[in-house]
């Protein structure tokens, strides 16, 4: 579980060949023309405070010396400490950290939350290595990044492929070399045990079914019997689908990176949840037929919930998806091409960077509780989301409706707005 991501498959946006970097400053440029944006402010987002390259040496196990490269982006700190996770793929890039550390400054103001964005990464495959080689890895760049990272300064989180074993291993280095003194609010997503908060585990999932919820509302549909798709049935996926269904839709086709199966009268969640967990793939569950990623995206149904990989939905095929609610699990599933058919379709888009926000909203309540030495019930956590997450729909749908622009501009305007008025009110200094 993570602020973005904590996957078993490969989700970078490498693959595809877009820098996301530029993506995010065409977002910030677009938005920056909406409102008017002084280009001195402009620059001054369009730049991440701080960039910062480790190189890692690690012994393997066959005893040889390999040096890995590491990174941390700092984006923006003008409403709180830095935040975002830790990605750990051999396809990571500078570019690609720079481009989430930006999101997360985005996705942290959205949900409301006294953080800024930061993302960190090491090229690696943790897949081709042994536990002692990633432990050795993961202390080595805590060490490495100590001296930005802190409990009021940056806190990461885990992302693709970490989880709260690393964690657990980078708040003990950073713990040991900063005091030696447990210091559990350094980093969020960490295992129950050593501080983590109940409820994180499907906090993204669970913020999603809120903004579908909202997003029902707004459009007047009774979500009793609605028919729901999930494109990729991982952590978020999963969560997202059996939240959805708990408030009444159906689940009616699901995928994952081995294959997509539709089953019109329904697939229980719950029951396809052990289905995956047993068989490793939602492929094969009793009584779906195949089908291709193309025609589960075009599939007649009212909730879609894109929750695998980036530019899924695209100008090729969004004029054939007929889904009247769009909710993006995944980070960067739709084109700017594929927003605007769905504009001009009446298709509504719940952007990712409000859509995926209980995950980090989650790991902020993480944090105070570790702040505090509080352990809150999970009832508490999820009560507090659910306020969170209501208030940034409303938020963001109020801000579509002002400005005539589709919801993910508003998202971008809403964050953009609120980043800058905290940099105005402190000023620069010198
Ligand atoms: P995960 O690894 O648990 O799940 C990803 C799922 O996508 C897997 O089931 C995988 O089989 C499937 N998949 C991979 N390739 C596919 C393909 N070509 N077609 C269909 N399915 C495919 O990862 P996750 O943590 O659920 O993350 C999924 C997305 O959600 C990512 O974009 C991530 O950044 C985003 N996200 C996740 C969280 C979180 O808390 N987990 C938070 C915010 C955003």
């Amino acid at each position: 579980m993570s602020d973005s991501s904590s996957t078993g498959e490969d989700l970078s946006s490498q693959g595809s060949g877009i820098n996301p970097f530029k993506v995010a400053l065409t977002q910030l440029e677009e938005t920056a023309k909406i409102i008017g944006l002084e280009s001195g402010l402009h620059e001054f987002l369009a730049h991440p405070k701080r960039v910062l390259t480790v190189g890692l040496p690690v012994k393997m196990d066959d005893g040889q010396i390999k040096v890995f490269t590491g990174f941390r982006s700092q984006h923006n700190d003008a409403r709180g400490p830095y935040k975002g996770g830790i990605r750990y793929h051999p396809q990571v890039t500078i570019d690609e950290v720079k481009a989430l550390s930006m999101w997360m400054t985005w996705k942290c103001a959205i949900a409301d939350i006294p953080y800024g964005g930061g993302k960190g990464g090491i090229i690696c495959d943790p897949k081709t290595m042994s536990e002692g080689e990633v432990e050795r890895l993961t202390r080595r760049y805590a060490f490495a990044i100590a001296d930005i990272i802190g409990p009021k300064t940056d806190i990461p989180a885990p992302d693709v492929y970490t989880g709260g074993r690393e964690m657990a291993w980078i708040m003990d280095t950073y713990s040991t070399i900063k005091g030696n003194y447990l210091q559990p609010e350094v980093i969020t997503g960490k295992p129950i045990a050593v501080g983590g908060s109940l409820g994180r585990n499907e906090a993204t999932g669970r913020g999603l079914a809120i903004t579908v919820r909202e997003a029902a509302k707004r459009l007047d549909i009774n979500l009793k019997g609605v028919k729901l798709v999930v494109q990729g049935f991982g952590n978020a996926g999963q969560f997202s689908a059996q939240l959805v269904e708990e408030q009444g839709a159906t689940l009616i086709a699901a995928s994952d990176s081995r294959g997509c199966i539709l089953k019109r009268d329904g697939i229980p969640v719950l029951e396809l949840r052990r289905h995956k967990e047993k068989t490793g793939s939602v492929v094969n569950f009793p009584g779906t037929e195949t089908i291709t990623n193309e025609e589960l995206l075009a599939l007649d149904c009212t909730i879609l919930i894109p929750a695998a990989l980036e530019n899924q939905l695209t100008g090729q095929n969004g004029n054939k998806v007929k889904a009247r609610i769009i909710a993006e699990a995944a980070n960067g599933p739709t084109t700017p091409d594929a927003d605007k058919i769905f504009y001009k379709n009446k298709v509504l888009v719940i952007p990712d960077i409000l859509a995926n926000g209980g995950g980090v909203t989650v790991s902020y309540f993480e944090w105070l509780q570790n702040l505090r030495r509080e352990y809150w019930t999970e009832q508490e956590v999820n009560q507090r989301l659910d306020s969170s997450m209501t208030k940034a729909f409303s938020d963001v749908y109020e801000t579509h409706k002002k400005h005539d622009v589709h919801m993910r501009t508003a998202s971008m305007i809403l964050a953009i707005k609120r980043v800058v008025e905290s940099i105005k009110l402190r000023g620069l200094w010198p």
